[in-house]
């Protein structure tokens, strides 16, 4: 963040604001914990400020402190949309273009008040009047902790706010494993620990959490699993029936497309999980090394995310999406051949 921003933004909370604070839909443990914290902070500096979220999210994020008073959209309709109207300040935290946020991208768009961007995912639109945008963070938790350091206030971070903080770290770089994590992160982290955040505690709530349904699921993703040993690549699928089957909750499904990384020598790692309600089906993209599942995703399915995890979606069926995906692949044999992990 540059001088002007952080003296830009030192002016708006010096005066009393309503705040909204915004995270995309589908909200992961860096969007709920990025949000919480900053909630946290602003709520203790006397600001009026909600988390507004566009949809719910999984259980296992459900125990961060401030958790209840968080308004979800789709189910407080009418009382997000007061929110929304009242705000005289917008932050908008994990993701950079509102086309991100489903339903809720028409009231923000209404608004003419200022908006704050806190992101790490790359190419940002230009809704901001304060973009703090940084592609190399390892996760917009690390830059809320900048944001109030940055601000001057990093001592004032509570044990509250430290574990919604390192939530976020560690559910975005992988438990401190992917490329993003760089030593200021450690260092972040441990100041984190300093200042109350439960280490321990927070890994066993956010991955220890499984469900008989969610193994058994698993085991119907690991057992679709098609490598593509010419391609160093490896793809998984779940159908709606089988999701059905395995009583899939929300969230059930997260971290699945990693263990297509496990294997030796695969580099690129996906899974299509088929939703019959919005009639896509959702995809995730993972790679080790300068693979860009960023620009595959962009590319070919309507998606983006980061260079080493991306998101998309197809209109295909769950067969023809992975068929397509396959037909794809041939014109990116050769990077997917010629990688270095780093
Ligand atoms: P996941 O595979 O865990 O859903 O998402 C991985 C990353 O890609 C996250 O950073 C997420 O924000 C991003 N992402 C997921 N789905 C989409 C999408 O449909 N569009 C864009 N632009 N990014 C996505
Ligand atoms: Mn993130």
């Amino acid at each position: 963040m540059n001088f002007e921003d952080i003296q830009a933004v030192k002016k708006l909370l010096s005066e009393p604001q309503k705040i909204v604070i915004v995270p995309h839909k589908n909200p992961d443990g860096d969007a709920i914990g990025s949000t919480l914290a900053l909630w946290h902070y602003l709520k203790n500096r006397g600001q009026d400020a909600t988390v507004v979220v566009p949809n719910d999210y999984p259980k296992f994020l459900k125990w961060m402190a401030g958790n209840d008073e968080i308004l979800n959209y789709e189910r407080e309709n009418s009382q997000s949309k007061a929110k929304i109207e009242a705000a005289t300040l917008i932050f908008t935290l994990d993701f950079n273009h509102l086309g991100r946020i489903g339903q809720m991208e028409e009231p923000l768009k209404k608004l003419t008040v200022p908006f704050i961007m806190i992101d790490h995912h790359q190419e940002p639109a230009n809704y901001a009047e304060i973009m703090y945008s940084d592609v190399s963070m390892s996760s917009t938790c690390e830059m809320v902790y900048n944001f109030i350091d940055y601000l001057g206030d990093a001592d004032t971070i509570t044990p509250e706010m430290a574990s919604c903080i390192y939530t976020g770290i560690m559910t975005d770089t992988g438990s401190f494993k992917f490329s993003s994590t760089t030593a200021t992160t450690h260092r972040v982290a441990a100041h984190l620990i300093e200042k109350g955040a439960k280490n321990t505690e927070i890994h066993h709530r956010v991955f220890d959490t499984n469900t008989p349904g969610r193994l058994h699921l698993l085991g119907s993703a690991l057992n679709n699993m098609v490598i593509l040993t010419d391609y160093n690549t490896a793809y998984m699928t779940l159908s709606q029936e089988e999701l059905d089957v395995h009583e899939y909750q929300k969230g059930d499904t997260e971290g699945f497309v990693n263990y297509g990384l496990t294997l030796e020598d695969i580099i690129f790692a996906v899974i299509f999980i088929e939703n019959k309600e919005e009639g896509i089906i959702k995809i995730s993209f993972r790679s080790v090394g300068n693979f860009s599942v960023n620009e595959f995703a962009r590319n070919h399915f309507e998606g983006g995310g980061h260079n080493n995890a991306a998101g998309g979606k197809s209109n295909r069926t769950l067969l023809d999406t992975a068929a397509y995906f396959e037909s794809l692949l041939p014109d990116y044999k050769s990077a997917l051949n010629t990688h270095s992990i780093s």
